[in-house]
């Protein structure tokens, strides 16, 4: 079921079951409109379920996010309710680590805002590239 140009889009949202809202892009997520091509992204790797590009503020030499379609807050709503996307958002990183070279690599999910979360649209940040430290700040 997608957008028809008679249907607006509170309408279509309202027409989820409850419970299914995750499904669908919130209107207002940056993630989200880089998935649909809305917003340019600086995409490195794609797959059935996970949308992979460069961070706009990089903090090492490859610094991908890795996100699924489908909008969920967080990594724990997404292993919930998509265990599949889940699990690609990890193997989707590890492909992008090895096209880019690195064995080494550090995957990084900030859950809330008071640990640094500012995009809620679950992202897997892949950093790689130089050495890092632990524990991290
Ligand atoms: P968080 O802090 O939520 O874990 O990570 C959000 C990340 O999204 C940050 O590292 C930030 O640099 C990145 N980011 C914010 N806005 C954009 C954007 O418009 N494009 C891209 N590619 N990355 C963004
Ligand atoms: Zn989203």
């Amino acid at each position: 079921m997608g957008l028809g140009c008679r249907e607006t889009a509170a309408e279509f949202r309202a027409s989820i079951p409850e419970g299914e809202e995750h499904h669908v892009s919130e209107n207002d997520c940056l993630f989200c409109k880089i998935v649909a091509g809305e917003i340019p992204g600086d995409v490195v790797h794609v797959t059935e379920r996970t949308v992979a590009f460069r961070d706009i503020n990089g903090q090492a030499p490859t610094h991908v996010l890795v996100v699924p379609r489908e909008h969920y807050a967080n990594a724990a709503e997404l292993a919930a309710g998509d265990p599949v996307a889940s699990a690609e958002l990890v193997t989707a990183a590890a492909a992008v680590a090895a096209a880019e070279g690195y064995d080494d690599y550090r995957l990084v999910y900030n859950t809330g805002a008071g640990v640094g979360q500012t995009v809620f649209h679950t992202h897997l940040h892949l950093l790689a590239g130089r050495p890092m430290t632990w524990p991290p700040g």
